[in-house]
């Protein structure tokens, strides 16, 4: 008998406190336009984005001791909804584009490609698939500038020209960076191309040292002590008229030996699977023509309380994407799994580096669902 899972999903707050409606607030702070400026942030010139990938809500209240700076920022601050699936890909597209995922379409760490029979991954992309056909919406950037707005990018070079880059970032100048010292001087630097300027600055570490050492780790404490201090110079150098905004694109969820679904060990959660995408907190199951009733009944049956599952009709309806262009539908799952409390659904087969994670993200837990929206000055 299946046991349904106790919990409910945090269902993202889209249009009205999610991490798209950040970016579309701050563009419109940029350029007065209240109507688009849904969080009500104040008027400005230029505005910095610091975007620090994995720092979830409920572990910056759990490190206060190493994170003095953004504790302090976050006192008075209300956390936002990053978006589902909870993982950097989707993020990044929402943050980007200013729209929720089933608008961007970028649905996932690894989604199916309609009609191909293979998966997309968000972070290795197919040099075959045109990031641009992919994601044709505008972005941010792209309407930063048409709106008189200078629009900048510091990060790590190897990101500059990836597919997730040009399909969610592009119309930035890419400026990169290779250290925290970097990051902070040439964001500061950016700030004062032009009187008006739009500035994000994204910093990747804290996610890479929770996957491997999980969130309750000295390791992880330690490099968010590096991200306080990253905070505090920006906050400090600011150019006058400027906002800081500090964000994550999710919060991580440690999952351990115990607590992993091994898709692969379990023959019967393959059984009229065609393709399985997503990651462990998340899984889009893509099922072979006919077998999606089967699947779904199977992966609820076997995964009971240990994953939301749903068929995507479902899943849209109960708004987990946002609302969903017609064109996008299919490259959602026919089933969607998203792990409750902190189990995962591995593949060691097939994804022998994703299994061996420990620190992971990608459901609708409040875990990874919650992200920190920190003001300097404070709001
Ligand atoms: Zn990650």
């Amino acid at each position: 008998m299946t046991r349904e899972p106790r919990t409910s999903p945090i269902v993202p707050s889209y249009g009205d406190s999610s991490l798209a409606d950040l970016s579309a607030s701050i563009l419109a702070s940029l350029t007065g336009d209240t109507a688009g400026n849904v969080l009500g942030l104040p008027a400005a010139g230029r505005a910095c984005l610091l975007i620090i990938d994995g720092l979830g809500w409920e572990l910056l209240r759990a490190h206060q001791a190493a994170a003095p700076f953004l504790s302090e920022l976050a006192f008075n601050s209300r956390p936002l909804t990053c978006g589902f699936p909870s993982t950097t890909v989707t993020s990044l597209g929402s943050i980007g584009t200013a729209l929720p995922p089933g608008s961007h379409g970028m649905l996932g760490y690894q989604v199916a490609i309609p009609g191909e029979h293979r998966l997309l991954n968000g972070l290795h992309w197919p040099k075959d698939v045109d990031p641009f056909g992919w994601q044709p919406k505008p972005t941010l950037f792209e309407r930063a500038a048409a709106a008189g707005v200078t629009p900048v990018h510091v990060a790590l070079r190897a990101f500059a020209d990836s597919g997730l880059t040009r399909a969610t970032l592009r119309g930035a100048q890419y400026r990169p960076a290779s250290s925290l010292g970097a990051l902070a001087a040439i964001a500061v630097d950016a700030l004062h191309d032009s009187e008006r300027t739009l500035v994000t600055a994204y910093h990747a570490d804290l996610d890479g040292v929770g996957h491997v050492y999980g969130t309750n780790s000295a390791a992880w404490a330690f490099q968010l002590a590096h991200v306080d201090r990253l905070a505090e110079q920006l906050a400090g150098a600011l150019p006058l008229g400027t906002m800081l905004y500090v964000v994550a694109d999710h919060g991580m969820v440690n999952v351990g030996a115990e607590d992993k679904i091994d898709v692969d060990a379990i023959p019967q959660l393959r059984e009229g699977v065609a393709l399985l995408g997503g990651e462990p907190r998340a899984r889009h199951v893509y099922a072979r023509p006919g077998a999606a009733a089967d699947v779904l009944a199977t992966w609820q049956d076997i995964l009971g309380e240990r994953a939301w599952v749903l068929p995507r009709d479902e899943a849209v309806k109960d708004g987990w994407f946002g609302p969903v262009d017609d064109a996008l539908t299919e490259r959602i799952g026919d089933v969607v799994a998203a792990a409750t409390g902190a189990n995962g659904i591995v593949a060691s087969g097939a994804e022998p580096n994703e299994t061996a994670l420990y620190g992971m993200h990608g459901s609708l837990t409040s875990a990874e669902q919650l992200i920190p929206m920190l003001a300097f000055p404070s709001l």
